[in-house]
């Protein structure tokens, strides 16, 4: 999708065809100001935070249902919204409700401390909202990556103010409505549309927000931990990766090479956690690039929508320049094209942002292209000699965000699955997630675990009470 300010609008484009989805409302200063202060009302006047847990999580269960009940809508408008195949739209609509699920049992099973006394007292943690949270979120998973941060959020009590990227506005105003329609009270779950070097950067500085949830590429991320730094208030940030994924000699071949194929050309490698890098023992290095070239040019490129689609579109037509302006990179720099390297030819694809499945080989470790996200369907190969090669190269990047390691020898994964800086590491699989389980990057990948348990405590600030149980009244000096 490609957009473009007219006027003051934000114009959606499907990348599958160029045609005009929709436009939303480039919202201005005057208006963030008054959304924040709305927020802050409802934060402090609707008895949100104070509401039971249980009552809560009812209107996060609510939430879920009606997402559920519009799947097939919220489906097909987040296809056009970024051009991802529909059978992902219709997954990420059921990841979002699963996330308002569990939040919802979060919520109300949360446990806090008791803690160890010395004194006449008892003494206890209880877990405080932090008042209106801003929620900043990408183009590539919307309604997914929206759900990830407003139920927590919302689950823990606050007010969010969302702000979803400019190449992909239509879905959060969508989850706004439907949590009004389910109960949520008024002003607590807002919208702000428009770019994110002004509006997003104006939500960041605004002394209103108590808390700055990201999910974006690394140096948007460090700018806005810069901000909170400067400001002093809990920024939680998911960056990018240049995630390795490594096979080792004694690895099931075909499903590793059905898995590096899936986890960097499923959703056409526009994912945070796309294994981009490609590392193969050298004793099989031939077989391995052989058989995933081969699968990579029998990858069914077409229309989101269409029949036995594998991969569609990329999100706009300015990502897809931006993606062949990376691997034109890599050709300067003296890589191999081995398959892809541009857009399909032929009439279906003439007036869609599509672009061929890529593998490229013939790069030192330490080229850009080795060590840059591309965020698009493009993959650099890499051999490795031994454990310790491997390992060097593995962590060779500044990022952090995953791996996946193909090997039938279980101690080798584990030594090699601990030794490998990355927040999630996938031994025999790929790409896997649950909301149960915690989420973040090592290193520039970012700061903070999403999902999970402490999902809802990253929204949350504890605070300590005493309660005296004195006899006596208390002495000046002990
Ligand atoms: P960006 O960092 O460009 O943008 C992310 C969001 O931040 C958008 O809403 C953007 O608005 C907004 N934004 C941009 N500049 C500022 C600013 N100065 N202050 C406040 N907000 C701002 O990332 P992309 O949208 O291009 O997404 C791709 C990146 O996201 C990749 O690096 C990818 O790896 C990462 N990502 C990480 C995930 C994770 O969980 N770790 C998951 C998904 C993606 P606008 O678009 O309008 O500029």
């Amino acid at each position: 999708m490609d957009i473009r300010t007219k006027a003051g609008e934000l114009v959606s484009i499907n990348p599958a065809d160029g045609s005009e989805v929709a436009r939303v409302a480039v919202t201005t200063p005057q208006e963030l100001d008054a959304i924040v202060a709305r927020a802050q009302k409802a934060y402090r006047e609707t008895g949100w935070k104070e509401l039971m847990p249980h009552k809560r999580a009812e209107v996060l269960h609510a939430i879920a249902n009606g997402l559920l009940a519009e799947k097939e809508t919220l489906a097909s408008l987040q296809m056009r919204d970024n051009g991802k195949p529909i059978s992902e739209c219709r997954g990420m609509v059921d990841y979002a409700v699963g996330t308002f699920r569990y939040y919802a049992s979060v919520c109300e099973t949360l446990e806090t401390d008791v803690t160890p006394r010395r004194g006449d007292y008892v003494s206890f943690t209880v877990l405080e909202p932090y008042g209106v949270v801003a929620a900043i979120t990408p183009w590539n998973s919307p309604i997914m990556n929206d759900a990830a941060k407003v139920a927590p959020a919302l689950a823990a009590g606050n007010a969010v103010i969302l702000k979803p990227s400019e190449d992909a506005p239509l879905l959060a105003p969508e989850l706004v409505r439907i949590a009004a329609a389910a109960g949520l009270p008024d002003g607590l779950l807002q919208v702000v549309q428009g770019y994110g070097a002004d509006i997003g950067a104006a939500l960041v500085a605004h002394k209103g927000v108590g808390m700055i949830s990201f999910t974006g590429g690394t140096a948007t991320g460090r700018a806005i931990g810069r901000v909170a730094g400067e400001r002093i208030v809990p920024v939680a940030l998911e960056l990018g990766g240049k995630s390795p994924h490594v096979v080792f000699a004694d690895a099931n071949l075909e499903h590793a090479v059905a898995a590096v194929a899936a986890g960097i050309f499923g959703s056409s490698g526009q994912s945070c956690v796309a294994g981009s890098r490609l590392l193969v023992e050298e004793s099989v290095y031939d077989e391995v690039v052989t058989r995933l070239v081969e699968r990579a040019k029998r990858i069914v490129v077409a229309a989101p929508d269409a029949k036995g689609v594998e991969v569609g579109p990329l999100a706009s037509f300015h990502h897809r320049d931006r993606v062949h302006a990376f691997v034109e990179r890599a050709r300067a720099e003296g890589g191999r094209v081995l398959c892809g390297g541009s857009a399909p030819e032929g009439a279906a694809y003439e007036t869609g942002a599509y672009y061929l499945p890529t593998v490229i080989d013939g790069l030192p470790h330490d080229a850009l292209s080795c060590q840059e996200e591309a965020f698009g369907p493009v993959l650099v190969v890499l051999p490795f000699k031994d454990e310790a090669d491997l390992v060097a190269k593995a962590n060779g990047t500044d990022f952090g965000l995953a791996c996946g390691i193909w090997t039938e020898n279980f101690k080798k994964a584990w030594r090699t699955g601990r030794a490998l800086e990355a927040g999630s590491v996938w031994i025999n699989t790929y790409k896997q997630s649950v909301t149960s389980t915690p989420f973040g990057g090592f290193k520039d990948s970012g700061i903070g675990r999403e999902k999970g348990i402490d999902g809802l405590r990253l929204y949350a600030q504890v605070k300590s009470m005493y309660f005296g149980l004195h006899e006596n009244p208390l002495p000046i000096a002990k």
